[in-house]
């Protein structure tokens, strides 16, 4: 690349052991929802991050052995030889782009609740496992800790054979065997393997030298290590035992992949965590310990503040999962002067809640990521125009800005109306709301992009209907017009009795919220009867602004679906911290007057609460008036997409309009089947 590219120092080639990185771009290892159950779409998806100039492509924490079975969900399994042609597919499609293949083994300790296998749970001392499963760990004996060796070198051995380049020992994340002896809370051991922070890490370093002799003539072993809990002094701090670890360990892993735990810490949301870096301040000492290089993450997008993080001395590689997943193409977008194409994250965390319940990751920015094997979606090629049609997309929300997008890069002559004064739709008004400002970058790529484009005409405050449709002539219609929030109670616990409302009762929706209505008295009770995240957001908005607020739920938890986002506990701990009384299993009633009445979800009995004015997070109604005159109006394509088609997340509508980009005038036969490539299982292998 020329030396004129002021990002040039990002493209150096690195040195991590026997092997050498081309470049400075670290993904990181992520999980994808997809690991043994589907591996084929797991390759799919590494290949493309190395398609788009990651020097190094991880893949998912990898089960070293049966005693650490994470089923049901669908990470990296490495038990016996029959996993190697598996993971041998992400190796290949990796190695096909000149990138590095790293593989992070574990053994995940209590945090494997062994459901499939039915294995004893295995941790340093006597435990329960670490979630709510009825199930208790046995503390490991010498014994135990030999095998557990013998099983990790083996699968290094195994890890070499599928073709991996890198080899990481993980102690990270608080959910790693490794990890879990490092830690006081965790492990009470009165042996070598216990006590002081030697001890406790002693197993790490047995771990790291196992590794080393097994596989470190060929393949470079990492240390994936998380050196702070972000808990203060109650827990492991990047100052101090954090800094210990690492001059114990100094030049024992050829790489340290450095980073923070929980997982809610280190996937922390915009949300809650709005500066991208946000992970520097831990890892700024780590360089002047090790003689090693260090690779750290926390949602790294700006090329500027990767280029001063290497310049500092704080890293020595780029680390990325979010950003990569988001945009596969960083690397390259930079090397080529393309910064301003870079697809930010907006770190919502949905391709994180993929993996938590178990489906294949989505994106929010990037509708392409998961569907590269099954769909044969690439983020960066789309199948050019087949013909001179002219496209006209009505509403600018996500869905229409995505799909506009795509048919414009297409080729497709396109014009985009949306009625409102502002580009966006839902996006625009969210990201107006308390700690979802990154929103906007779904909005802003978008627009950003369409604007460049000779071949599309965007108008706003043009609400459309059918007559101006007619008017304007163009024969294929994307009705892409969103949906709005009820006002009248219904929702998941309401089907059978709405609330009664009386007259004259002060009653709100998102909407109003979101277009700058506020209630005009407290007490205000919020009822979220759909526990996403958005009645928490307003829920905070109304609490800062002074009012006095009463969250009203009938789930057991504030915005509970938000548990998969890594978000729901600190949704509930600053909506407690500013004073929110929060009243949960309950569902609303009435709204009467002065006051409220909730219903407990479980017996049915009744309480009245003060109210001044209530607002209903509850259910959507599609907004489908145009799409239903139009039907039947002898349009040659008339597709109903994104909220207005079935209300849901960004994510979905995002999606929505992409796929209704690739499938316009796709031959009859393929659009039609539009279904994706399944993984079916062999029955060959049954035999084995
Ligand atoms: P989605 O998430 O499906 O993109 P949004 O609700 O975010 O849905 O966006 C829908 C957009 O459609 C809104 O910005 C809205 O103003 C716009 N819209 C709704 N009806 C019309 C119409 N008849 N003509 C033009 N734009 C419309
Ligand atoms: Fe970022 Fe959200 Fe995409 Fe995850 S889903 S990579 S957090 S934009």
């Amino acid at each position: 690349m020329s030396n004129a590219n002021p990002y040039a120092l990002l493209f150096e080639p690195i040195q991590i052991g026997p092997v050498t990185a081309r470049n400075r771009f670290y993904q990181v290892p992520h999980c994808t929802g997809l690991g043994h159950v589907r591996p084929r779409a797991d390759a799919a998806v590494r290949g493309m991050k190395a398609e788009g100039g990651w020097a190094v492509v991880s893949n998912q924490e990898t089960e070293i052995h049966p005693t650490s079975d994470l089923s049901p969900f669908a990470e990296g399994r490495l038990w016996d030889g029959r996993d190697i042609p598996a993971l041998r597919l992400m190796t290949d499609a990796v190695h096909a782009h000149g990138a590095l293949a790293a593989i992070q083994l574990v053994h995940n300790g209590n945090h494997a609740q062994n459901l499939l296998t039915r294995a004893p749970v295995l941790a340093p001392s006597e435990m329960s496992v670490d979630t709510t499963h009825p199930k208790q760990a046995q503390a490991m004996d010498k014994a135990d800790i030999r095998e557990f060796r013998r099983w990790h070198r083996d699968a290094a051995l195994r890890a070499k054979d599928a073709g991996f380049d890198i080899i990481y020992v993980y102690a990270g994340h608080n959910m790693t065997l490794a990890h879990h002896f490092m830690l006081p809370h965790m492990n009470q051991r009165c042996d070598e393997y216990g006590g002081s922070l030697e001890n406790r890490v002693r197993l790490t370093r047995e771990l790291l030298e196992d590794t080393h002799e097994a596989v470190g003539d060929s393949c470079a072993v990492a240390f994936r290590f998380a050196i702070d809990e972000v808990i203060g002094a109650d827990g492991m701090q990047a100052s101090e035992e954090g800094r210990a670890v690492v001059e114990l360990l100094s030049d024992l892993p050829d790489l340290w992949d450095v980073n923070v735990a929980d997982w809610s810490n280190d996937s922390a949301t915009t949300r809650f965590q709005p500066e991208d870096g946000y992970q520097n301040a831990f890892l700024s000492h780590v360089k002047q310990i090790t003689r090693k290089p260090v690779v750290g993450v926390g949602r790294l997008t700006s090329p500027d503040m990767m280029l001063s993080m290497v310049k500092k001395g704080i890293v020595d590689l780029i680390g990325a999962a979010r950003p990569s997943i988001a945009d596969p193409f960083i690397p390259n977008k930079i090397e080529e002067g393309r910064v301003d194409e870079i697809r930010e994250c907006i770190g919502c965390n949905i391709c994180v809640s993929s993996d938590n319940l178990g489906i294949p990751i989505r994106c929010t920015q990037n509708p392409t990521m998961g569907e590269e094997w099954r769909r044969g979606w690439h983020p960066e090629i789309i199948a050019p125009k087949t013909s001179e049609a002219n496209t006209l997309v009505i509403g600018g929300g996500p869905a229409g800005l995505e799909c506009a997008m795509q048919l414009a890069r297409r080729g497709y002559q396109v014009t985009l109306a949306e009625a409102s004064s502002e580009l966006g739709g839902r996006v625009a008004k969210e990201c107006g709301l308390p700690g979802l400002s990154a929103w906007s970058r779904v909005k802003d790529y978008r627009v950003n992009d369409l604007k460049q484009r000779g071949n599309v005409q965007l108008f706003t405050d043009s609400r459309l209907d059918g007559e101006q449709v007619a008017e304007l002539g163009i024969e294929h219609v994307f009705v892409a017009t969103g949906s709005r929030w009820r006002s009248d109670g219904m929702g998941r616990s309401t089907q059978r009795h709405l609330p009664t409302i009386a007259s004259g009762a002060e009653v709100l929706t998102p909407d109003d919220i979101m277009n700058g209505k506020l209630p005009f008295g407290g007490p205000v009770v919020i009822y979220d009867d759909d526990h996403i995240y958005l009645a928490g957001v307003i829920a905070e908005k109304l609490a800062t602004a002074g009012y006095s607020v009463v969250f009203v739920t009938p789930d057991s938890l504030v915005s509970a679906y938000a548990v998969h986002t890594l978000e729901q506990p600190r949704i509930q701990a600053r909506l407690i911290e500013l004073g929110v009384d929060i009243r949960c299993n309950q569902v609303l009633a009435a709204v009467e007057g002065d006051m409220a009445r909730i219903r407990c979800a479980f017996t049915g009995r009744d309480a009245e609460i003060p109210c001044a004015s209530t607002v209903l997070v509850t259910e959507r109604q599609r907004e489908t008036a145009l799409y239903d005159s139009l039907r039947g109006s002898g349009l040659k394509t008339l597709e109903l997409i994104g909220d207005a088609a079935s209300p849901g997340l960004i994510v979905d509508a995002v999606f929505a309009g992409h796929r209704a980009a690739r499938n316009f005038e796709r031959p009859k036969a393929e659009a039609e089947k539009d279904w994706f490539r399944r993984e079916t299982i062999d029955l060959a292998e049954e035999s084995l």
